[in-house]
């Protein structure tokens, strides 16, 4: 038995080791559905509204219909005050096209315990892997129904090449372009600093537009760093002064070592984590708009 929680879109509270979907849900047929992955602390799920409006977003590249945005606020606020205000969780959000047989979509969301491995990723940084993700950065612009600035549930390929990297010994993966840029991780954005400038690659290369990243640069920026999008090299990770996967509930992760190469702690490492906690913290207090 987990202590994890379980919400409905109906605002049931359900028992989270019980059965729920059907075995003819869209989701487990074919990954057809989007999902947000959320920090609950304190007793609140952080940076809600950002996660809402790419939640919209993604579900608009699927065309996939979707409940008001008040029905997720509360499902959330449920989910929370199931979990307690206590210790960290992960949330998430679930929205699948429901059953092939037809009906309403599939919506819902969980909290369970924040993995052990996330929390050695946030004290010890990650060793990670460059591995080629086979297409060109114009690949979303020429080909919009691709989905990559989605939060898709098709993640197979970034689970199997995080399990690839593992048998090589890294914990995490950069994604580079057929024609060498930098990407993302599978499942996190790279930001790297150069002396007081935030540089990562642009959405438009095929990259999630990541939330915690998004609020990073809202609170670096009146700190006195530059916060820049901008096509990145793998060697740019290794001349940079600090290199991190940046994610709602890791947060970031120190890249310490590159394709076996080990990466100097970077005098910044304290400031940005600190960064990123503040912009988790204050981030997202405007409504999204459904
Ligand atoms: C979820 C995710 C991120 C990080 O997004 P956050 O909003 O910061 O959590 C980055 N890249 C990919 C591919 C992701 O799935």
């Amino acid at each position: 038995m987990s202590d994890a929680v379980l919400v409905t879109l109906d605002h049931e509270v359900r028992d989270a080791d019980a059965p729920l979907l059907y075995a003819d849900d869209l989701a487990v047929v074919r990954g057809d559905g989007v999902f947000e992955t959320l920090l609950v602390r304190g007793g609140r799920a952080l940076k809600v509204e950002p996660h809402l409006s790419r939640l919209v977003m993604s579900a608009r590249a699927l065309a996939l219909p979707m409940q008001g945005l008040d029905e997720w606020r509360l499902a959330i606020d449920l989910a929370v005050e199931q979990w307690g205000s206590e210790r960290e969780g992960a949330m998430r959000l679930v929205l699948t096209r429901g059953r092939e047989s037809g009906g309403d979509p599939t919506a819902f969301v969980t909290i369970g315990a924040v993995a052990g491995r996330i929390l050695d990723a946030r004290r010890d940084g990650v060793s990670v892997l460059t591995l080629a993700r086979g297409y060109s950065v114009d690949l979303s612009a020429s080909a919009p129904w691709q989905l990559l600035g989605s939060k898709t549930l098709s993640y197979a390929t970034n689970m199997a090449a995080l399990r690839y990297a593992a048998t090589l010994g890294a914990d995490d993966v950069i994604f580079v372009s057929s024609e060498g840029n930098v990407l993302e991780g599978p499942r996190s954005t790279v930001v790297i600093a150069r002396d007081k400038t935030l540089l990562t690659p642009p959405p438009e290369h095929g990259i999630l537009p990541g939330t915690t990243q998004q609020a990073l640069y809202e609170v670096a920026t009146g700190r006195g760093f530059r916060c820049e999008y901008a096509a990145l090299r793998p060697a740019d990770l290794i001349t940079a002064e600090g290199v991190w996967m940046i994610s709602s509930v890791t947060m970031a992760a120190r890249v310490r070592k590159i394709d076996g190469l080990v990466l100097p702690e970077p005098p910044l490492a304290d400031e940005i984590v600190k960064l990123v906690d503040l912009a988790v913290e204050t981030a997202g207090s405007e409504s999204a708009e459904a």
